[in-house]
């Protein structure tokens, strides 16, 4: 159920990467609800902003009621989410996305991540939701970034059995190069099925997917496009569809088949 929240900060710590941040929030009813792929609409105070912006869920702790967004400061809504304080309320509406990723429940598939940038949260909260409901799950999550400090929000993954695929741009952690480098040889592996589930800027998840069609792989994709009202409303986050239709990002997704989606 979608509701709006004023909810308690518990934490704002900084990351190694400049200008990232997770910001831990205290939202018993959100979490209940949450899934892998949905998001938050966030109001800022910022004086400037009229629109909420969407950030996607990369906590959700049932004990506690805790929840939490990793995020990067890009402009006035997350510069004030980076300067909120434990007890400061955040005011917030979700969760929100109408199609959420949706777990391979092939016995023994292989669980593919690709993320890049902040599209790494929504994949972090899946790999533990699959982890939750098999401790068994074969996983293994691909992170990009331009470089080592910017290889942000997998800790505590290999804790779960996830094996770690770290890339950079610059050489300075892992496969040198992009995560396109590394998929092939975790794809090329036919003894089991593979399902890809990759979130990041659009012209990785569109190399991804076409590597995914080309090994027909399955692969989902969380379209991270500008969502104004991120309620269905206002038709300004629209996706192009191959069967010619559009989709509302934020209510028919944001989550899509890769082959879905027209990525040009
Ligand atoms: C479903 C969804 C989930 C998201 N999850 C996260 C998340 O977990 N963490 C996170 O840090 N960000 C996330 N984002 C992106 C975040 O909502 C935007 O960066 C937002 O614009 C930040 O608001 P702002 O006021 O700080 O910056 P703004 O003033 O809104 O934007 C600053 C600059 O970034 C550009 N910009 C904004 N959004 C995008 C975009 N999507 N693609 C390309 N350029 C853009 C603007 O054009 C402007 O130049 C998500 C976006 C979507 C659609």
């Amino acid at each position: 159920m979608i509701r709006k929240f004023l909810a308690p900060v518990i934490a704002n710590m900084p990351l190694a990467a400049p200008g990232h941040r997770v910001l831990t929030f205290l939202a018993p009813a959100l979490v209940a609800d949450a899934r892998p792929g949905q998001f938050v609409a966030v109001a800022a105070d910022t004086g400037v902003q009229v629109l909420r912006r969407p950030f996607s869920v990369f906590t959700a702790d049932p004990a506690t009621g805790e929840a939490s967004i990793l995020f990067s400061v890009h402009g006035p809504t997350s510069q004030a989410l980076a300067a909120m304080r434990p007890g400061d309320a955040l005011d917030l509406v979700g969760p929100l996305g109408g199609r959420v990723f949706s777990p391979d429940s092939r016995p023994g598939v292989r669980h593919i991540f690709v993320g890049g940038g902040y599209g790494v949260p929504p994949l972090v909260f899946l790999a533990k939701t699959i982890h939750a409901a098999d401790p068994h799950a074969l996983m293994d999550f691909v992170d990009g970034a331009r470089s080592k400090e910017f290889l942000v929000g997998t800790d505590g993954l290999e804790e779960i059995g996830v094996t770690l695929w770290l890339c950079t741009d610059d050489g300075s952690c892992g496969h040198h190069g992009r995560v396109t480098g590394v998929l092939p040889d975790l794809l090329g592996d036919r003894s089991r099925p593979a399902h890809i589930y990759t979130c990041g800027p659009t012209p990785m998840m569109q190399a991804v997917a076409e590597m995914a069609a080309a090994f027909d792989v399955p692969c989902q994709v969380s379209m991270e496009v500008f969502m104004p009202c991120g309620l269905g409303v206002c038709m300004g986050c629209a996706v192009h569809r191959t069967d010619g239709t559009y989709a509302r990002g934020c209510v028919d997704g944001p989550v899509f088949d890769g082959r879905e989606v027209v990525w040009q």
